[in-house]
């Protein structure tokens, strides 16, 4: 892990050996990776990063696994795309969308899986393994499968099909179990202290985590080497919304950007939104939900980076909404119509909290806002079935015409 130095407590600001831990030994605060920034910002400039991989891994001295050993199935690197369309209907001139449906496992978790992946092999686990709400089972098992390591995937039972289906395919251990994501989230946490296996969002989380910078690194660079003036990021634990603020941040420290000035909205589902209560309330006290929400990927009642959200919030003098299931459905819908993107229910979170934005006027008309669309609309079909009607015919020209007609009338 060429410029990483250390892991530092959130908490405590204890620092501690780079090795597979989560929680700080002496106060039990969150781990995250330190780096040497001076040796990075000699290495590092526009010119060399247009010049590596067309891949998240152009970032490489940014993230805390060794590149040359890396486990990559092409994450990231994702377009940027000027949505003119759905920003007329918003009154927005400026609207960018980040489109991380097309990760090769078609959600952005293929971004912290490569780091964690390549980060457990760094430490010689056998075993890749973890906690999912949905699109982290397919990306961990693809990911397994392409390093040849054995996998066990634990998921909320109530999932839907294309998720199972789509983790399933890559031949992991496939465990399902009776109860919401956190139950599952305790249970592996046992199950990683007994086994010692890499669970990429627990004892491996540190690396993990890092990959969701490269979501702040790219838009930027697609910008022209510019922050956005408004970022809409979707959260369950809160840990990309708060990496993605990170990595703006990183990149003006060694010098490739100038002050971001990121207003950072979090978006939330209704049902599951214990980040924006807080928010709302005014408080940094997460209190727990019991989730039930059609953002099934999003379905967090006990975020892990909850509080340290809402700081990036208070920092960057952003905001936190959250949508129903309804307005979800209804923005998966206005994505399509618009963009040409069929985008998951975290989409739908996504865009929803867009059109609250725009609708109070938080943001102006012309400043450059980017909305994070993180995962594919094909993994949760159920949601918007409902579009599925089709005009019935038989094979001859005569039907085709009285069908017109009597749909036009
Ligand atoms: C996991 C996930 C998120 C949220 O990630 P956190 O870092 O836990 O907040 C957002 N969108 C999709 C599609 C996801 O799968
Ligand atoms: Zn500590």
């Amino acid at each position: 892990m060429p410029y990483t130095t250390a892991l530092r407590c959130k908490e405590c600001s204890r620092e501690s050996e780079l090795l597979p831990v989560n929680v700080c030994d002496f106060c039990f605060g969150p781990l995250e990776v330190q780096y040497d920034y001076d040796a990075i910002a000699r290495v590092m400039s526009r010119e060399s990063i247009k010049n590596g991989p067309p891949s998240m891994w152009r970032y490489a001295e940014l993230l805390p696994a060794d590149p040359e050993n890396r486990v990559d199935i092409n994450a990231g690197l994702t377009p940027l795309i000027k949505a003119d369309r759905l920003g007329k209907a918003l009154g927005l001139n400026e609207l960018y969308l980040k489109n991380d449906c097309v990760n090769p496992t078609y959600s952005f978790k293929d971004r912290v899986v490569s780091v964690a992946a390549t980060a457990a092999r760094d430490f010689g686990f056998d075993t890749l393994a973890c906690a999912s709400t949905g699109n982290l089972a397919g990306s961990v098992a693809a990911h397994a499968a392409r390093a040849g390591i054995r996998c066990y995937v634990f998921i909320p039972a109530d999932l839907e099909l294309g998720k199972v289906v789509g983790a399933a395919i890559y031949g992991p251990t496939l465990v399902a179990v009776n109860g919401s994501y956190d139950d599952v989230n305790r249970l592996c946490s046992e199950i990683a202290d007994r086994y010692g296996w890499a669970f990429v969002n627990i004892n491996v989380r540190p690396y993990y985590s890092e990959g969701s910078k490269t979501l702040g690194y790219e838009a930027a660079e697609q910008l022209g080497w510019r922050a956005p003036d408004h970022a809409i990021v979707p959260a369950a634990s809160g840990s990309m919304f708060t990496k993605i603020w990170k990595g703006l941040n990183e990149l003006h420290d060694i010098g490739i950007i100038s002050k971001p000035n990121t207003k950072m909205h979090i978006a939330q589902a209704e049902g599951s939104s214990p980040i924006v209560s807080a928010y709302d309330a005014g408080i940094k006290d997460i209190r727990p939900v019991r989730p039930d929400t059609v953002a099934k990927s999003l379905a967090i009642g006990n975020p892990a980076d909850g509080y340290y959200a809402l700081k990036v919030i208070e920092d960057s003098e952003g905001t936190g909404h959250a949508v129903n299931d309804e307005e979800i459905v209804d923005s998966m819908k206005l994505l399509a119509q618009t963009e040409g993107i069929f985008a998951e229910t975290a989409g739908g979170v996504t865009i929803g909290v867009l059109r609250k934005l725009a609708a109070k006027g938080l943001i102006g008309k012309d400043e450059v806002t980017v909305a994070y669309i993180t995962g594919n609309g094909l993994k949760t079909q159920e949601a918007v079935q409902d579009v599925a009607q089709t005009v019935n015919i038989n094979a001859s020209l005569r039907d085709f015409e009285d069908a017109i007609k009597a749909e036009d009338a």
